[in-house]
């Protein structure tokens, strides 16, 4: 018999013909082991907020509270997906460039824990909406430092951003407590990137974070009972890339909050984790159409593509690097071939894989792209070509549980209208 993918005991076969494919295939226990390989041996006084971006699934995040992450969200579905999904109001902070009116005041209305603002005029918009409910607010001031990260993925902060309030502006505002009266300003947040593969990067930044906070919190006056130091923690998706080693990232890190925490011990810790708690537990399975040649190579056309996972189109590179992929019902059967690995799109852009060892690949095959748990689907073109969104399945406890139903052709055309040549102006909808 031939080896074949599982996920606790069930085979992607199996898989495949109750779900369908492409499919996204979660596996519970390996999430449980991600948080838990952290959290086990991180400092306890450091809290590990999910951050809903990399893998905005309501079992997902129900699944990671569970086992004691609290949540980082940055939209209104997200805030609602995490308090639905059981997590505490008090274990989430909102986070976001541009939050809308709406979103601010959804924050203040279900009491969460913090709004991180990025400008000093979102300080004042929750201010005034502070004041209109006749509550105080929770703000954590995003700061962009002066320091840029070095050897990040995609450096978020030293540079001209978008993000957070610029650290040499910051401590020129040192009437901003007294300015904005009904804001409560609680905390420091600073995110320096993401994609993060070296433990001494993420310990330097966590060190002069801490140090900044201590810094800024004194110039203005705050009452700093949150610091956020980001993350950024990065998993290995390509050849010559290695993960980080949670023992040498905590034996780094944890004596520096030791020492943080014995100065300011009422102080929450929060470090916020996208991709390094849910990547290596999914798997994005693709079902082979067709198999063809063009031109002296080997093309392997499937029913899922870049639509679902742009990722593994490559990350912050112009030379195009693959996933870690395989024919996942073939397991053990030897990598003879290179294989093109392309999707349904009609546009050469829909590569999964540029010539990939595979062994001779079948329509009918199941090809997966292993650690495809973040940035999946909702970080995709999805919509294009009006494919939409593939299944997805949480393997947890030895039980398959279907936690997004594959679109419909209904649903994507629901919410569009065929316009009416003889009817009168539209009516203002809501907005
Ligand atoms: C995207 C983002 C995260 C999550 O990043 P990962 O690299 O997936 O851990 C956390 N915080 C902020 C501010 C972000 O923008």
């Amino acid at each position: 018999m031939t080896r074949e993918f599982q996920v606790q005991g069930v085979r992607v076969s199996e898989l495949a013909r109750r779900y369908g494919t492409p499919l996204f295939v979660y596996d519970g226990t390996v999430l449980r082991d991600r948080f838990h390989g952290l959290r086990d041996r991180l400092h306890p006084a450091m809290e590990i907020f999910y951050s809903l971006k990399a893998n905005p699934n309501i079992s997902i995040c129900a699944l990671l509270h569970s086992f004691g992450a609290r949540a980082e969200v940055s939209s209104l579905v997200e805030l609602t997906t995490a308090l639905r999904a059981g997590v505490p109001p008090q274990q989430v902070i909102f986070l976001g460039p541009g939050k809308s009116r709406q979103e601010l005041a959804a924050c203040l209305d279900t009491g969460i824990y913090a709004v991180v603002c990025e400008s000093i005029p979102e300080v004042a918009l929750v201010d005034e909406l502070a004041r209109e409910r006749g509550v105080k607010a929770p703000v954590a001031l995003r700061v962009n430092p002066r320091f840029a990260v070095k050897r990040s993925g995609l450096a978020m902060g030293g540079r001209p951003r978008q993000f957070g309030i610029d650290e040499e502006e910051l401590f020129g505002q040192t009437d901003l407590v007294k300015r904005f009266p009904d804001v409560d300003l609680m905390g420091v947040q600073v995110y320096m990137g993401t994609r993060i593969l070296h433990e001494t990067v993420i310990v330097e930044n966590t060190t002069r974070i801490l140090d900044l906070a201590e810094r800024l919190s004194a110039a203005l006056s705050l009452d700093l009972r949150m610091v956020d130091v980001g993350g950024g923690l990065g998993v290995s998706y390509f050849d010559g890339e290695s993960d980080l080693d949670a023992q040498v990232l905590t034996d780094g890190l944890n004596p520096v909050i030791e020492d943080f925490t014995a100065r300011h011990p009422g102080t929450r810790l929060i470090m916020e984790l996208g991709r390094y708690l849910t990547a290596e537990a999914g798997t994005y399975v693709m079902g082979v159409r067709y198999t063809k040649t063009s031109m002296g190579e080997r093309f392997a056309v499937a029913d899922g593509g870049t639509h679902h996972h742009m990722a593994a189109v490559g990350i912050g590179s112009f030379v195009k690097r693959n996933f870690p992929m395989a024919v996942l019902n073939r397991l053990d059967e030897p990598a003879t071939e290179e294989w093109n690995v392309t999707g349904p799109l009609c546009t050469p852009g829909d590569t999964i894989g540029k010539k990939v060892p595979l062994p001779p690949v079948r329509p009918g095959d199941l090809i997966g792209v292993h650690r495809s748990g973040a940035y999946g689907p909702t970080a995709s073109p999805g919509l294009f070509l009006g494919h939409g969104y593939p299944a997805e399945v949480l393997v947890h406890e030895g039980r398959c549980h279907l936690v997004r139903e594959r679109d419909r052709p209904e649903d994507l055309l629901r919410r569009q209208r065929l316009y009416d040549p003889t009817a009168p102006d539209a009516a203002d909808v809501p907005h």
